[in-house]
């Protein structure tokens, strides 16, 4: 076997992701071998999920667990259910968590699950059957101290009770950490619901701060209005920033005055979409990523800025909410551009950071305070924005190559200083 890394493909969401790591791994100096085995996941599982209906039939559809690393400790990562899960897209989301913990310093590896569904084709009680199911499937390789699966696209807190529940009933006890994300009542923390879009703001408010940007003059554009879009949209509607355009994968809409965010939601609770908001226009969804906007939050899917429109994009700061919203090809575009970009795995962190406060308190059975979780957020945040700043100086690199230079650095001293077994 070559020590190489393995050729990426052509294109999509791993071939970004290893193309990072290639220009990270170039930065450090670092040898073929040890590049090659940060390229590959330590563990895969490819798993089939039949799914009686409820109509009698049954359905099959395909479900993953990757375990990026394993070095600095138990492996963590959202599960994802969309239609364009695949295994090379769970691959990249993996890797992205191995960067994203080791640079906000928690003690994970990364791992990422996905099963190739649609929610909305589902009943509540097909997507239980679903989930416990793939679970079922992959509790070999999940545990508190071994891989903490989350709520990322299209499952929730309740998928994670259900996972729970699930895998508690194969050990015959409760075992709230081995899901992170879960309801209040059953072990959650108090403020893992918005710490993601709390860790997005706040990381948008300095990037703001630093191009000399004051927040109540300022307009946004959030794409997405799910878990991370819509609490981030709140947060900088709070702050004073004008959020004159969302979307969702339904539409978009826009007001030149800044969108009643609040109201918005309570037409999405009512409506499953923000298309029909009278508090707004309709707009293309597909314009959104070129409005004229100060700050352009992605907040969906990735590859969603690419070479085709990265040249249009007319915003001076890009906060990636969502994981991997920017090609290779568009980052070059934009950073010649001079465009500010938080790259994905500092901006989103805040929700594997509030995270591990989750794991942390399920395994003391303990709970702390909301102001206590998001004061202890919003300090990781900030010392994490300021790693990536600093290191950006220093050697002169985008905060997107510095946060990934310095994440894999840290890896990769945790694999020196734990050696290679046997
Ligand atoms: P979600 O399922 O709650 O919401 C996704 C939103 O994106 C929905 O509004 C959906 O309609 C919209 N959407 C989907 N495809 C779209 C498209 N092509 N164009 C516009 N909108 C589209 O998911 P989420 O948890 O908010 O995750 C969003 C992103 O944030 C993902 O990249 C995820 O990996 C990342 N992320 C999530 C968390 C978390 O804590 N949930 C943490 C870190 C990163």
């Amino acid at each position: 076997m070559s020590a190489e890394a393995p050729p990426p493909p052509a294109a999509g969401p791993l071939a970004d992701a290893r193309a990072q790591l290639a220009e990270a791994i170039e930065h450090l100096g670092v040898d073929a071998g040890t590049h090659r085995m940060l390229a590959t996941s330590r563990r895969e599982m490819a798993v089939s999920v039949p799914l009686r209906r409820d109509d009698g039939t049954i359905a099959t559809y395909e479900g993953f667990r990757v375990q990026h690393n394993f070095s600095r400790g138990p492996a963590k990562g959202g599960l994802r259910f969309s239609t364009a899960v695949d295994l090379d897209e769970v691959r990249a989301l993996a890797m992205w968590m191995s960067w994203k913990c080791a640079l906000v310093d928690v003690p994970y590896g990364g791992a990422k699950g996905g099963v190739a569904i649609e929610p909305r084709d589902h009943s509540l009680a097909e997507l239980e059957r679903v989930t416990r199911r793939y679970t079922s499937e992959i509790l070999p390789i999940i545990g508190p101290e071994v891989d903490i699966p989350a709520p990322d696209i299209g499952t929730d807190e309740r998928t994670m009770a259900w996972i729970m529940d699930t895998y508690s009933a194969s050990k015959g006890f409760t075992v709230t950490g081995v899901v992170t994300g879960k309801p209040i009542s059953l072990g959650g923390s108090l403020g893992r619901a918005m710490a993601t879009s709390r860790g997005v703001a706040h990381v948008a408010l300095m990037a703001m701060a630093s191009r000399g940007l004051d927040p109540t003059g300022a307009s946004a554009a959030v794409q997405g209005f799910g878990k991370v879009g819509r609490g981030a949209a709140r947060l900088l509607a709070e702050a004073g920033v004008r959020v004159q355009a969302v979307s969702d994968v339904d539409g978009a809409v826009w007001s030149e005055a800044g969108l009643d965010i609040a109201r918005l939601g309570d037409h999405v609770d009512e409506h499953g979409t923000v298309v029909g908001f009278d508090g707004a226009e309709a707009m293309d969804a597909g314009g959104l990523v070129t409005l004229d906007v100060d700050v352009l939050v992605p907040a969906a899917v990735e590859g969603v800025i690419t070479a085709d429109n990265a040249a249009d994009v007319r915003a001076r700061i890009l906060v990636e909410g969502a994981n991997g919203p920017t090609t290779s090809a568009a980052d070059a575009i934009l950073a010649d551009m001079d465009v500010l970009i938080v790259p994905d795995i500092l901006a989103n962190a805040g929700g594997v950071i509030v995270s591990y406060f989750e794991w942390v308190q399920s395994n003391q059975a303990y709970r702390w305070s909301e102001r206590e979780v998001n004061d202890k957020l919003e300090e990781r945040m900030t010392r994490s924005w300021h790693d990536v700043v600093d290191y950006s100086g220093v050697h002169g690199l985008s905060y997107r190559q510095a946060a990934t230079a310095l994440a894999v650095r840290r890896v990769i001293e945790a694999h020196e200083l734990r050696g290679l077994y046997p």
